[in-house]
Formats: structure tokens, C-alpha cells, sequence
């Protein structure tokens, strides 16, 4: 069970003649367009990130600087964008299953877009994804399957993959797109105007009916509380908004968490806590033969969230699943048995991917550092359970009875927190009380959807959103 490959060819060598300045470079939340469109590309967990660039290169590609993108030069821009498709498709590496062809100028194609294209391909096993507005208009970026990149390269003039639909009607899956808008391309300076005015909106917080929140630097740093704790939870009671407390960390067992913020004043239980290590549990236990033997690495809370989901821990003598949590413990036999294990056969399931762990004296190595052990020992990939994988979110999810996009991620690492949820289409709020510094965001691709100084900013952010909307309500 492995994740198809599938990867971005960015089509951003056109000269813009109609726009009258380059329009890769034009400013996007931030940032200049094309960067824009390769970190969408990136979050949306595409991979390569091909980018074809032509006029205005040097500008173009030193606005890449810090993605890790392949930027190929077109010399040829002039001659139409097929030599772009040509040079971006020889580019592809073997492993690439199905590439998306995104052109430079749809600023409100986000991440979620292109997964919903990976995802309509991935059911309708058609070659080619179109997607298509209301009134059957076709719009890009449009996924094509390996078998038409020989064709995709062979194109001449200025046409590009459209060539190929007429062509091949039966290969060919329309993805319906509610939302037609979303395809706006900027062709004018008074189209890019009022694409700036749609520019996503900031949290709605009148919509949210859930939230997951992290633990480690939002609620508390060490065992000190931090600023809006109280606050937080009882707005959360107050509006009757469900919640679960999610962390990566699986050194602590959830009673140990309830019993932390009790003796910080919140009564709380265990039903609200979701660490890796039961995520990891829960995720095996739909997916595993019930009672199925298992091969546990980590401390007394996996190998407890297994027992509990009628798993059969073993020795290492045999297993259908080795499961991998942090271990202090952790000794080279066990390292050995393991990849016996997986070597044979057996499925690679990892609590989380956190390469270091905080120390009094400094950081130590994490679980990510035990698994990278194992990748290498093994070569296999494991299934990835924390933060920012999807499983311990969308295991939140499924605890709430919310969907993503109403189910608001807190949390204060935009490399774990904020990556998984906008992987998954959830609102995100970014807190500045833990790892995260202000003057890291600019540079960031990862972008939350709002951004406060710690959890009392929030709640009153959340607050005064209330106030306007009764304010209005009374007005009309
Ligand atoms: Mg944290």
C-alpha cells in the first residue's frame, strides 16, 4: 500500500504579451505567483515539482529560491507553450505514474483543487482529468496518465494537451467543478483586480463546528500554562464545539494528559485526547485481521493502545504489522527484528515522523529517527500516522463527526500542524507561543490561514467575530 507518484509541471514561460508585464511575478499573498503556484503544487503533495521557465528567467527562477523545484529553461518560449510540454514531460523520472500540467495563472487553484484531481483519477482510472464548470466549459490544469506523455511531447505549436482530448474522448474523465471561478485565469490587469478582491477570506469562524488542537506550545510550554488556556476552554463549552487535543507526542498516555490540565484547571477526558500512538491503534484496528499479531516498538503507551484493540503483541517471532512509536528503550536486536519482520512481509506503521525530542541538555532523536533506521535497514516507506500524514487528523475527524472544512487546526509548528491540516482542507490558525517565529512565515510555504501571538489572541479574535455578526445582524 504505497502512494501513487505523481507530479507538477509548472507551464511558466510565456511572455504575457496580452497582460503587458510578466505575470509569473506578480504579486500573490505575499509572495510572487509562480511561487505561489509551486507551493500549492508542494502542499498538495506533488512530487517532482517540474517548473519550465522561459521569459524573464532569471527573475523567474530566483523567485523559486528555497522550493525544491526542478526549473528547466525553454529557450523556445516564442515558439508556443508545446516545446514547454516537451521539455517538462522529458523531465518526468520513471517512477512517475501521472503528471498535473498547471499553468502559471489560476492564483485560486489551491492545494485541495489539485488533490481532488489526483483523487478523480485515482477512481476513474481515465487517462486524462479535465476539469469542467457548470456550462461544460473545460478548464486546466488537467492531469494526464504516463502513457500520453510520449504524445504530450510530440506536440507542436501552441495547442498543448487540449490536442489529445478530441483525440482520445473514451481516456478522458470530466471533473465537475462547483465553483468555476476557482479556473479564473489572470489574462487582464482588471481580472487580476478582482481576483485580488476573492483572495481566500480569513478564518470564518461562523462556520467552524469543530476544532483539533495541538498541545506542546498552544496550551502549554513545559508545565507552564500559557496565556488563554482557561479562556479557550470555555468558549469551547460555551459554543459546544467539539474538540480534540491532538499531539504527536506518544511519550504520554491520554490519562496522563487529562491529569496535566486538570492540575492546570481544566476538567477535561480522555475522549478529547488523541496522541500518535492510539491514532497508530485506531488506524491498524480498521484496517488489520482483528487479533492480528503485532511487533511493537515503544513505550508502555502503544503497546496499551494495541493490547486494548485486541492485537496480539509478540516477541517478534512473527507479526503481520511492526508498529513503531518512540522507544527509550530502543536496542539494536529490536531494530534487527523488525526489519527481519518487514523484509518478510510484514506492514510498517509509524506513530510519527518527529526526527528529534526535547530534552533538558537539548534534543534527542525522535521517533522519525528510529524509523529512519528501519527505512534504511528495509527500504520500505512506512504509513506515516502523525502529523502532518492524514491519519491522526482525519482520525479526529471521524471522533467529531466534522468535516474538514469546518474543523479548525491550532497549533504552533507549520511544518507538522499547519501542514497537515491544509493537506486535508482545513482552516488554520498558526499561535506564535511555540516553535514558530514571526519572521519565519514570509519564507515559508507553508501558509495558515490565520496567524496570533498565542491562544488568549484566538479567543479573542473568535470573540469580537461573534460581536460583528450580531452587530450586522442588527443593522439588516
Ligand atoms: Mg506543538
Amino acid at each position: 500500500m504505497s502512494e501513487p507518484t505523481i507530479a507538477a509541471v509548472i507551464l511558466a514561460a510565456g511572455g504575457s504579451t496580452r497582460f503587458g508585464a510578466p505575470k509569473q511575478l506578480l504579486p500573490w499573498q505575499g509572495r510572487p505567483l509562480i511561487a505561489h503556484v509551486a507551493d500549492m503544487a508542494w502542499l498538495a503533495g506533488l512530487s517532482p515539482i517540474v517548473v519550465v521557465v522561459g521569459a524573464e528567467a532569471e527573475r523567474v527562477t530566483s523567485a523559486l529560491a528555497g522550493r525544491d523545484a526542478l526549473v528547466l529553461r525553454n529557450y523556445r518560449w516564442r515558439e508556443g507553450m508545446s516545446a514547454s510540454l516537451s521539455l517538462g514531460v522529458a523531465a518526468l523520472p520513471p517512477a512517475v505514474e501521472a503528471a498535473v500540467f498547471l499553468p502559471v495563472d489560476q492564483p485560486l487553484v489551491d492545494a485541495r483543487f489539485l488533490r481532488s484531481l489526483v483523487t478523480h483519477w485515482q477512481q476513474h482510472k481515465a487517462g486524462i482529468v479535465v476539469p469542467v464548470g457548470r456550462e461544460g466549459q473545460r478548464g486546466t490544469p488537467v492531469l494526464f496518465a504516463r502513457r500520453f506523455f510520449a504524445e504530450l511531447a510530440q506536440l507542436s505549436g501552441d495547442i498543448g494537451g487540449r490536442a489529445l482530448f478530441a483525440q482520445y474522448p473514451d481516456e478522458r474523465a470530466a471533473m465537475p467543478v462547483a465553483d468555476p471561478d476557482i479556473l479564473t485565469d489572470v489574462d487582464t490587469p482588471a481580472a487580476y483586480e478582482a481576483l485580488l478582491a476573492r483572495q481566500a477570506p480569513a478564518l470564518e469562524w461562523g462556520a467552524l463546528k469543530g476544532v483539533v488542537c495541538d498541545m506542546d506550545g498552544v496550551l502549554w510550554r513545559g508545565e507552564t500554562p500559557l496565556p488563554g488556556l482557561r479562556d479557550f476552554f470555555a468558549l469551547l463549552e460555551e459554543r459546544q464545539i467539539p474538540h480534540i487535543l491532538a499531539t504527536n507526542n506518544a511519550s504520554k498516555t491520554p490519562e496522563q494528559y487529562v491529569e496535566k490540565l486538570a492540575h492546570m484547571g481544566i476538567v477535561t477526558n480522555t475522549g478529547h485526547v488523541l496522541d500518535s500512538a492510539t491514532a497508530a491503534a485506531d488506524y491498524l484496528a480498521m484496517r488489520a485481521t482483528p487479533g492480528a499479531p503485532v511487533y511493537p516498538i515503544g513505550g508502555p503507551g502503544i503497546r496499551e493502545a494495541l493490547r486494548s484493540r485486541g492485537f496480539a503483541l509478540t516477541e517478534g517471532d512473527r507479526a503481520a504489522y511492526v508498529v513503531v512509536g518512540w522507544d527509550r528503550d530502543l536496542t539494536w536486536q529490536k531494530l534487527a527484528t523488525a526489519t527481519r519482520l518487514i523484509r518478510n512481509g510484514a506492514g510498517f506503521i509509524a506513530a510519527n515522523p518527529d526526527r528529534t525530542f526535547p530534552m533538558e541538555d537539548g534534543l534527542a532523536p525522535g521517533n522519525g529517527a528510529q524509523v529512519a533506521a528501519l527505512i534504511a535497514s528495509t527500504s520500505v516507506t512506512p504509513v506515516m500516522v502523525g502529523k502532518p500524514a492524514a491519519p491522526l487528523y482525519e482520525r479526529a475527524l471521524v471522533r467529531m463527526g466534522t468535516s474538514p472544512e469546518t474543523t479548525l487546526v491550532i497549533g504552533d509548528r507549520l511544518d507538522t500542524d499547519i501542514l497537515g491540516g491544509l493537506r486535508l482542507g482545513m482552516p488554520t490558525a498558526l499561535l506564535l507561543s511555540g516553535i514558530t517565529r514571526a519572521d519565519e512565515l514570509p519564507a515559508s510555504p507553508v501558509h495558515p490561514d490565520a496567524v496570533f501571538d498565542d491562544l488568549a489572541a484566538l479567543v479573542q479574535a473568535w470573540e469580537n467575530s461573534n460581536r460583528e455578526s450580531r452587530e450586522s445582524a442588527l443593522i439588516f
